[in-house]
């Protein structure tokens, strides 16, 4: 049996990468650019996410996809790169999953029959845990969407909760 091939957007990653499991995990370079910032521990995704670019062609059919819907105003590229991406693996055979909460980016990927994950597999995710917290004056925060501490302005941390 295939493996399952995890394309992952970014809030996949603020809700925790697996240690364990049997699926790849994939994403792109956009993404993985959009959560280094927020330090989501790097080594730990280099050794379990593979990185890589959609194709061309990819990138189009999935742009004028969207431009159909509707959906295209509310996709940045980074978006439209994993939404590619995923339809790639998708056509070469892979057992696919989308792994996005963004209901642009669902929309998108239901119209072009790539499977979407369960909403439910942060579940399986439970393994880590991120926690947001301001290195300035200590408040810990819980919305991941966050960036910088409302108390004094600090860019805000994450670090990985333990494990339970
Ligand atoms: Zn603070």
């Amino acid at each position: 049996m295939a493996e399952t091939i995890f394309v992952l957007d970014s809030t996949a990653f603020y809700s925790g990468i697996p240690y364990q499991g049997n699926g790849k995990y994939y994403t792109t370079y956009n993404v993985l650019e959009e959560v280094k910032h927020q330090s989501v521990g790097s080594a730990l995704i280099h050794s379990r996410v593979q990185v890589t670019e959609p194709s061309k062609e990819a990138v189009d059919q999935v742009s004028s996809m969207a431009q159909k819907t509707g959906d295209i105003s509310a996709l940045s590229a980074t978006d439209i790169s994993l939404i590619a991406l995923a339809f790639d693996l998708n056509k070469n055979g892979g057992t696919v999953n989308l792994v996005s909460d963004d209901f642009a980016i669902r929309n998108v990927a239901q119209v072009l029959k790539i499977p979407l994950s369960e909403t439910n597999i942060r579940g399986e995710w439970k393994k880590i845990m991120w926690k947001l917290y301001c290195k300035g004056c200590g408040k810990e925060y819980t919305n991941p969407k966050l960036t910088q501490c409302i108390v004094c302005g600090t860019t805000l941390s994450r670090k990985a909760l333990k494990p339970t």
